[in-house]
C-alpha cells in the first residue's frame, strides 16, 4: 500500500523558500574582499540568487547539468552564486585557491568547468593556469566596476554586478528530480589524482536537516553563526545550507582568517556558533593569549574538525572562555559532516574524567550515518573502544561513487564506503580516529596511533603544532618520530618533550627521536601533510639506541 502523503522534492531553493518566508529578516553579514561589512538579508539573498541564475541563464547560456566554477571566499555574492545556479539545475564546483596549479587544471578540466567565478583576489592564481584549462569559456569576477581588476590576462571577463543586473529577481525555478547533481567538490582521497564527489540536491537537504539536530549542532533562528570553514572546504560544512534551514544570522568572514580578523567578528556581530579546523582556532587562541583582556562573550559553540582537535584546544576553550567544543569528524564524500561530539542521553552521569576523554574523540553518528569498523579481510570488528580497525559508512548523504566512476575500490558490493580512516568505536558509540590507514605506524606489527602522540605532543608547554610519522627501522620496520615546531620564543628540548609524554602514552610507542621545524607542511584543507613530511625526512637516521 502507498502512503498518502504528499511528494515535495528535496531541492535546496527549498531551504532558501523558507529562510525568506519565514526568517526573511535574518542577516547575512559578509567581510568583503573590497574592504567594507556588507549587510543584507534572506529576502535580499532570494532575489538576488533569482536575477544571478536568470542572468547566467540568459547570457552565458548556463543550463541543466552545467557544471560551473567558484573561487571564492566564505561571503554573500557566493552564497547567491550557490542558490541561484543549483535553483537552475547547473553543478557548483567549489575550487580550493590553496591547490598546486597543476592540481588546479587538472581538476577544472576533469570536472570541465564552463565558467569560473572568482573573487578579485584569485585573478592572479587563475591568470597563472589559464593557457591549461582552455575549454572555460569565460570568467566573471565577484566585484562590482569601480573593483574590477583594472588588467588581465583572463580571457572573456564578466563584471558580477554587471551580469547580476540584467537578471530577473521573479525568475523561477525550473522543477527538477531531488536527485540532480547541484555540487561538486575534489578530494585529495587515499590515492592518485584528486577525486570528484557529487552532490546531489536531496543529499544536501538531508544532510543539513541532520547537522541542524539538537545532537548534532543544535542549530537554530537564535543562533548567529559564522563559518571560518570556507565553502571550497566540503559545503562549509553544511552551514550554507544548514543556516538558512534554521534561520540562523550568518556572518562570512571573507578572506581574513587571522586571530585578531576572526575575534573582531565573533565579538561584534554576537556570533554563538562557528566552525573550522584546529589551525584556524590555533591562530584565535593565539591572539587570545596575547590579548588577556579579551572574552568570548557571545560564543557558546565552536565546532572543531577536519583534523584532530587537540586536548590543550579543547582545554582552552571550554576552561579559559567557557565555550563548548563539538569535536567533529566528516569527510569531502560525506556532504561532510559524519560524527559529532556531542553528550548522548544516558552518559548524563559520566565521570568528569571519563567524559573529558570521550569529548577528546570523533563522536558518534549523525543521524543518516551508518558506521562500522572491520579489519583488512571485510570482518567486522568489536564496538569495545580498544580494537582498531577500518572506518566504513554509509548513507544518503555519502557518495556511492567518484565523478567519472574513478577510485570504485573505496565501494563495496554491499554500498559501504571505506573512509581511509582507522578507528575504534567504544560501547557508546564514540568513534575514536587513530589514523589515516595509509598514515599509520606500524611498530613489530602493531598499530601506534600518530595522532594519539601528536596530541599529546602538542601539550607540552613550548610545542606549537607536532606531527608523528613512521621512519624505517630494520628491527620494528617502523618506529615513531616527532616532529615538533616550537611556539614563537619557546625553548623546549627533546628530553622534555620524552618527559611530558611519559606516563601519558603507552612505553613502546615512546617516539625514537624528536626533531625541530621551522614549520610543517600542510595540504590545501589545513591537514598536515604526512606525505611532503616524509619525504623530507627520508634521509634522517633515528639515533641508535
Ligand atoms: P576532507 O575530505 O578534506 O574533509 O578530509 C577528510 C579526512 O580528514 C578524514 O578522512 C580524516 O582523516 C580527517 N579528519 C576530519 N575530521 C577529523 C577529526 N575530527 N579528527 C581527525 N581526523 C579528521
Amino acid at each position: 500500500m502507498q502512503g498518502l502523503m504528499q511528494d515535495w522534492p528535496l531541492l535546496v531553493h527549498t531551504i532558501l523558500d523558507h529562510a525568506r518566508d519565514w526568517h526573511g529578516d535574518r542577516e547575512i553579514v559578509s567581510r568583503t574582499v573590497e574592504g567594507p561589512i556588507h549587510r543584507y538579508t534572506y529576502r535580499d539573498l532570494d532575489r538576488r540568487a533569482r536575477q544571478i541564475a536568470s542572468a547566467s541563464a540568459r547570457r552565458l547560456g548556463l543550463t541543466e547539468g552545467d557544471v560551473v566554477a567558484t573561487m571564492a571566499w566564505n561571503g554573500y555574492r557566493h552564497m547567491e552564486i550557490w542558490y541561484g545556479l543549483m535553483g537552475l539545475g547547473a553543478v557548483v564546483h567549489t575550487l580550493n585557491p590553496r591547490l598546486f596549479a597543476d592540481q588546479l587544471d587538472y581538476i577544472v578540466n576533469h570536472a570541465e568547468d564552463q565558467w569560473i567565478f572568482l573573487d578579485t583576489t584569485f585573478v592572479p592564481v587563475l591568470e597563472a593556469v589559464r593557457e591549461r584549462i582552455p575549454r572555460v569559456k569565460g570568467f566573471i569576477v565577484m566585484t562590482d566596476k569601480a573593483h574590477m581588476p583594472a588588467e588581465t590576462s583572463l580571457p572573456n571577463v564578466i563584471c558580477y554586478e554587471d551580469l547580476i543586473a540584467e537578471g530577473d529577481s521573479g525568475f523561477a525555478w525550473p522543477k527538477l528530480d531531488e536527485n540532480t547533481a547541484c555540487g561538486m567538490c575534489y578530494t585529495s582521497g587515499t590515492t592518485g589524482n584528486p577525486k570528484g564527489v557529487v552532490y546531489t540536491h536531496r543529499s544536501n537537504v538531508l544532510h543539513a536537516m541532520a547537522t541542524c539536530a539538537a545532537d548534532a549542532l543544535a542549530l537554530s533562528s537564535r543562533d548567529t553563526i559564522m563559518p571560518v570553514v570556507p565553502m571550497f572546504h566540503a559545503n562549509a560544512w553544511s552551514t550554507a545550507f544548514s543556516a538558512p534551514m534554521a534561520g540562523a544570522n550568518m556572518v562570512m568572514p571573507g578572506a581574513q582568517m587571522d586571530g585578531a580578523s576572526i575575534y573582531e567578528l565573533l565579538d561584534r556581530e554576537h556570533v554563538t556558533l562557528t566552525a573550522a579546523v584546529p589551525t584556524v582556532w590555533l591562530m584565535l587562541l593565539q591572539y587570545l593569549g596575547q590579548n588577556k583582556d579579551l572574552k568570548l562573550n557571545a560564543l557558546e559553540r565552536v565546532v572543531i574538525g577536519g583534523a584532530a582537535c587537540p586536548e590543550a584546544m579543547m582545554k582552552a576553550f571550554e576552561k579559559d572562555y567557557d565555550t563548548t567544543v563539538i569535536h567533529a569528524w566528516g569527510m569531502t564524500e560525506m556532504s561532510p559532516l559524519g560524527s559529532l561530539g556531542t553528550r548522548k542521553g544516558g552518559l548524563e552521569d559520566m565521570a568528569p574524567d571519563a567524559w573529558w576523554q570521550t569529548k577528546l574523540k570523533q563522536g558518534r553518528p549523525a543521524f543518516t550515518v551508518e558506521m562500522k569498523i572491520a579489519d583488512d579481510e571485510g570482518t567486522d570488528l568489536p564496538n569495545d573502544g580498544k580494537t582498531f580497525g577500518r572506518l566504513k559508512v554509509r548513507g544518503p548523504a555519502i557518495a556511492h561513487s567518484y565523478f567519472k566512476g574513478e577510485g570504485a575500490e573505496a565501494f563495496d558490493a554491499e554500498g559501504w564506503f571505506d573512509t581511509g580512516d582507522v578507528a575504534t568505536i567504544d560501547e557508546n558509540g564514540y568513534m575514536q580516529i587513530t589514523d589515516r590507514s595509509k598514515d599509520v605506524i606500524k611498530s613489530g606489527g602493531e598499530w601506534i596511533s600518530s595522532i594519539d602522540l601528536e596530541n599529546v605532543a602538542v601539550g607540552c608547554p613550548g610545542v606549537a603544532e607536532a606531527a608523528a610519522i613512521g621512519m624505517p627501522h630494520p628491527k620494528w620496520d617502523e618506529r615513531p618520530m616527532l616532529v615538533i615546531v616550537k611556539e614563537g620564543g619557546a625553548d623546549v628540548s627533546k628530553d622534555q618533550i620524552l618527559a611530558h609524554l611519559d606516563g601519558k602514552i603507552a612505553k613502546w610507542w615512546t617516539p625514537d627521536d624528536v626533531v625541530f621545524t621551522d614549520s610543517i607542511p600542510h595540504t590545501a584543507t589545513g591537514k598536515i601533510s604526512k606525505l611532503e613530511l616524509r619525504q623530507q625526512f627520508k634521509d634522517h637516521k633515528l639515533p641508535t639506541i
